[in-house]
């Protein structure tokens, strides 16, 4: 790994949007989280010190993009149009999206979103999904958090997001809760710049690696209690 080429000489550079939890929030002045540790698990295995870039989320990709960080995880889904502008490591985690909703909601299912107002966050598989959805109206923030704040506000009728971050989210409020039926599963993974074959062999290892070792389900346990 000595020989492998970065942004930045001997560090690894992660762009995400630290609004995420449990996969990256802040805590104090750090970013933690499960991709923050993954990810500091990865820079040492490749031998680099890890440096994490908060930015929006709609911002994560051109980060890579222009050439201003190594990679992003950030939660993110694989989608085929992601695929266009960036390559995609192996997966290390399954998610559905999910709805929010208050606890008196007529809204039951994902058919009855028809004609509601609904909240996601920017730039994500929720707000498309949420676009598919005849005639509603779509709030966009920029943070996930901020579309529940505004549901709790009775601003918007839903919340469409990945569902360990809507548990985290509405974790310490009364009066909301998630809908039991989802829409399809996604699955995260690492994205890098298109053709950097070198970068994403080696986080493709590391990767493996850390599965193998047990290592991914122990930084997952520690955020996410069964
Ligand atoms: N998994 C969603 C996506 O990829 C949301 C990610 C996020 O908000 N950080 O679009």
């Amino acid at each position: 790994a000595g020989s492998l080429q970065t942004v930045k000489k001997g560090k690894l550079i992660m762009a995400t949007n630290a609004e995420f939890p449990p996969y990256e929030f802040h805590e104090g002045d750090d970013i933690v989280g499960i991709d923050a540790e993954i990810a500091g698990e990865i820079a040492k295995k490749l031998g680099l010190e890890l440096e994490i870039e908060d930015v929006a989320f709609s911002a994560v990709i051109p980060e890579v993009i222009s050439g201003k960080a190594d990679m992003v995880m950030a939660g993110m889904s694989v989608t085929e149009e992601r695929k266009q502008n960036v390559d995609f490591s192996k997966t290390y985690a399954d998610t559905v999206q999910v709805i929010i909703v208050k606890d008196n909601s007529d809204i039951a299912k994902p058919e009855h979103l028809e004609k509601k107002t609904i909240g996601v966050q920017e730039g994500t598989t929720g707000a498309i999904l949420a676009e598919g959805v005849k005639d509603a109206n779509i709030e966009s923030y920029n943070k996930g958090v901020d579309a529940v704040q505004s549901l709790i506000q009775n601003k918007v009728d839903a919340v469409i997001i990945d569902e360990e971050t809507a548990k985290a989210l509405i974790k310490d409020t009364s009066g909301i809760k998630i809908l039991d039926t989802a829409f399809a599963k996604e699955e995260y993974a690492i994205a890098v710049k298109k053709g950097n074959k070198e970068l994403l062999t080696q986080i493709d290892k590391a990767l493996a690696e850390l599965e193998s070792e047990g290592k991914i389900k122990e930084i997952v346990k520690k955020y996410i209690k069964a």
